[in-house]
């Protein structure tokens, strides 16, 4: 028998969460966002469930290639743009949109020879300060693309930096609106977080929003609203099974550094799975987990292949029990990603992306009941 950890990939959940993107998104169309393999989760694993979107959006030209040979003929977004000025032939070749953030771009389309012309996206820097033009200097980019004979049509995107906090997004929202007002063109300003909490807006909607993480059922703004809030499946799950069992008695230690002590006799279970699977080695003692779908928590350092669970909640648990490290558990229980990325200094994002590849990984379908 292989080590019992699994992963489990929900194409109904993504389904579902991209309806619930659609219903606040209005008349906008969606980008289903699949870079990092889809958030972790395979691109070839939850492809029937991606194609419910309008396009599909990424980074990496190799992932463009992979949904183009699975069949994909609608619209393709390369979120970063071309990476260096050949990427433009393949740009052509697969008819892809590829967003322009920097001059180097605008001057590597002005030298290259194609038939078709190219729809781009013009990429504002509202504030992030990580991608794109100021307002100021946007306008001159767009003039300047404008006059190009390879592009044929020149849509407007920014990317909102504070979505899912107390910022907010007033500010951005103003500057992409006044740079841009007299402009022809799509725009596409919104992430999960601005679908779910600022789509009301016609202006954030605009023609396109981006769903990303909220297609995987997590929260972006976790704490302040969960999965629950929002009606999000998680559309992984991380299981595996209590492996050992140890009786501490009161000042024995567990793990690695006896980080944790037991002041009193209590059980643990020792489970198949650690850092090396994916699982946060910074999930302190206290981090949740679902043992036979009761609530219960880590003690100890997590180590490379094991954690240690306190069973005090479920003393019929014994070798083999299930324990559900984040995701659905038995009988209609689940646990958030989020829950584990807090407790671990982490947002429920890198967990997904981290999911390590020795981790045998299957498509399954939801539990019973575990569509709202
Ligand atoms: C990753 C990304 C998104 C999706 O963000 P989520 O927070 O996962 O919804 C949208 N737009 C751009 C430009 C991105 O890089």
């Amino acid at each position: 028998m292989p080590r019992p950890i699994e992963a489990l990939i929900h194409p109904d959940a993504i389904a579902h969460n991209l309806g619930i993107a659609r219903q606040r998104a209005g008349d906008a169309r969606l980008w289903g966002v699949i870079k990092a393999n889809a958030y972790g989760h395979g691109i070839e694993r939850v492809w029937p469930a991606l194609a419910v979107a309008d396009g599909l959006a990424m980074l990496d030209l190799d992932e463009a290639q992979r949904v183009r040979d699975l069949g994909w003929r609608g619209p393709i977004l390369l979120l970063e743009g071309c990476f260096e000025a050949r990427d433009l032939e393949l740009c052509s070749r697969l008819n892809l949109w590829h967003v322009i953030h920097h001059d180097q771009q605008i001057a590597w389309l002005a030298a290259h020879k194609t038939h078709q012309p190219h729809r781009v996206f013009l990429k504002m820097n509202s504030g992030m300060n990580r991608l794109g033009y100021t307002p100021q200097a946007w306008r001159g980019a767009w003039v300047r693309l404008n006059a190009l004979p390879q592009v044929d049509e020149i849509s407007l995107i920014t990317h909102f930096s504070d979505a899912d906090g107390p910022k907010g997004i007033d500010a951005a929202v103003e500057a992409f609106v006044a740079a841009t007002h007299d402009l022809p063109g799509e725009r596409s300003l919104g992430n999960s977080a601005a679908i779910l909490r600022h789509a009301h807006r016609p202006e954030v909607r605009a023609d396109w929003v981006r769903s990303g993480i909220l297609s995987y059922g997590s929260a972006p703004d976790f704490p302040e609203h969960g999965i629950d809030h929002w009606r999000l499946v998680p559309a992984m799950t991380l299981r595996s099974r209590v492996i050992g069992l140890q009786d501490l008695q009161p000042g024995d230690t567990v793990g690695y550094g006896s980080t944790y002590r037991a002041d009193r006799a209590q059980r643990i279970g020792i489970v198949a799975g650690g850092y090396a699977d994916g699982y946060p080695r910074h999930a302190p003692t206290g981090t949740p987990v679902l043992v036979d779908g009761v609530r219960c928590t880590t003690v100890g350092r997590v180590s490379m292949d094991m954690l240690a669970v306190d069973l005090t909640p479920v003393p019929q648990a014994g070798l083999g029990a299930e324990v559900t490290l984040w995701g659905h558990g038995p009988h209609g229980t689940r646990l958030p990603i989020d829950e584990v990325a807090q407790a671990a200094g982490t947002i429920g994002y890198e967990l997904m992306c981290a999911l390590a590849l020795r981790v045998p990984t299957h498509v399954a379908p939801l539990p019973e009941g575990a569509l709202p």
